[in-house]
């Protein structure tokens, strides 16, 4: 048994943003907070954003502190400066760090706490502020997903807060807004993507129609990954990685993510590292193990790549072959490059086996199997 539940409004196409106005206008905006990053404020796409809140004539403040792997304290941050502005919707506009920052500060600006408190699935009541997710990364589908991704800086923790009350009312996705992305955040964001798309078919929670949008956003990711890197401004490959990230999102998000985030999380908290490159890194290998659980999936995924096979368990050794080229093709670099310490292993693996999709992972992961994941990972691409 499950429930299918799509609480976001999606808005998707070139030169959507400006119907920015016209959904202000809908969900009845008075006092709007922009919640962004400072490399958005400073790459131009702001005032984009900010010319068209002033030609509807909006009432509008900008907080741009967020910063990557969002920290709990500038969530709460901005949840104290929203209220002390009598703030009453908010417009995420960036990757996924200012989007998880603004659904987590949409949680608590609404129902008080921490937060921490509301770690966990379906932890948080139905009241949360008005949301409107504006993406500009091609990677993480935060703008439809049910979750927020947050660091507890105390524990050095990448915690998530999971319901479907977090979403946004709307997404609006313009694929124009990802041509100023810099090709190794285009190439960690994709696979980010890609693995959102893969996690979210094969988790062990998953349900038919999380594995159909996960299996078709796989081809959107592949067929365009490389073309978006090595060339920016082509709008179509653009628009295809927006869709391909939309649809990983949709499916993870009625699925799960599973083995990969849990490793790539406890990378985060503990190194700091971007979010799609820990996945981009950790992926294959995570397949490799997973392969005895998976091989017929993995064989569609690896079809749906392009690989002509008709035989499973090659169709899917060919498959995760091709992951690793293609992450080398883009420029991603291996594990060696974020400058870990092996003697974290031990650490890094307690934290994966903590991690709340630990369970979704088609097959059954311990403490040991996750050092030996992260020992393989290291030693394979230094
Ligand atoms: P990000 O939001 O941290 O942004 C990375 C960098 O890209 C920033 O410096 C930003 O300024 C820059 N940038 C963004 N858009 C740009 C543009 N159009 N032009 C130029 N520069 C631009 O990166 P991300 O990968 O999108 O998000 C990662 C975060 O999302 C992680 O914390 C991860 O855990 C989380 N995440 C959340 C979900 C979810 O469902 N909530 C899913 C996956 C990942």
């Amino acid at each position: 048994m499950f429930d299918f539940i799509l609480p976001t409004k999606i808005i998707y196409g070139a030169g959507s943003i400006n119907l920015l106005e016209e959904e202000l206008r809908n969900i009845k905006a008075k006092k709007i907070m922009i919640i962004t990053d400072k490399g958005i404020a400073k790459s131009g796409l702001l005032s984009k954003l900010e010319d068209i809140m002033n030609h509807g004539g909006y009432d509008y403040m900008v907080f741009d502190d967020i910063e990557a792997n969002p920290k709990d304290y500038i969530v709460e941050e901005c949840a104290k400066t929203a209220g002390e502005n009598d703030i009453d919707t908010f417009v995420a506009f960036g990757g996924g760090s200012p989007m998880d920052a603004a659904k987590g500060a949409a949680v608590i600006s609404r129902q008080g706490g921490r937060i921490r408190d509301y770690q966990g699935k379906n932890k948080i009541g139905e009241d949360c502020m008005p949301l409107i997710t504006i993406p500009t990364t091609a990677g993480t589908g935060s703008e439809v997903t049910f979750s927020s991704v947050i660091t507890d800086t105390d524990r050095n923790f990448k915690f998530t807060v999971k319901s479907p009350y977090i979403a946004a009312k709307t997404a609006i996705l313009d694929p124009e807004l990802t041509i100023s992305v810099p090709s190794l955040i285009t190439a960690s964001t994709g696979m980010d993507a890609l693995t959102h798309a893969i996690e979210g078919y094969t988790a062990n929670c998953t349900e038919p129609i999380a594995e159909a949008i996960g299996l078709y956003a796989v081809e959107y990711i592949v067929s365009s990954l490389s073309r978006a890197v090595s060339k920016g401004d082509d709008l179509e490959a653009r628009d295809n990685m927006m869709m391909g990230s939309l649809m990983g999102g949709l499916s993870f998000s009625h699925s799960d993510v599973a083995s990969v985030h849990c490793m790539a999380e406890a990378l985060g908290s503990l190194y700091d590292a971007p979010h799609g490159l820990c996945n981009s890194i950790l992926l294959p290998y995570v397949m490799e193990y997973n392969l005895p659980e998976c091989e017929y999936k993995y064989a569609r995924i690896a079809r749906a790549m392009g690989i002509d096979d008709s035989n499973d368990r090659s169709a899917a050794e060919k498959g995760i072959e091709y992951i690793k080229e293609l992450s080398e093709e883009i420029g991603l670099p291996g594990l060696s490059s974020l400058d870990i310490d092996p003697d974290d292993f031990e650490r890094l693996a307690e934290m994966s086996v903590e991690n709340g999709s630990n369970a979704s992972n088609p097959r059954k992961v311990d403490k040991e199997t996750y050092i030996q994941l992260f020992r393989k990972a290291y030693e394979d691409r230094r």
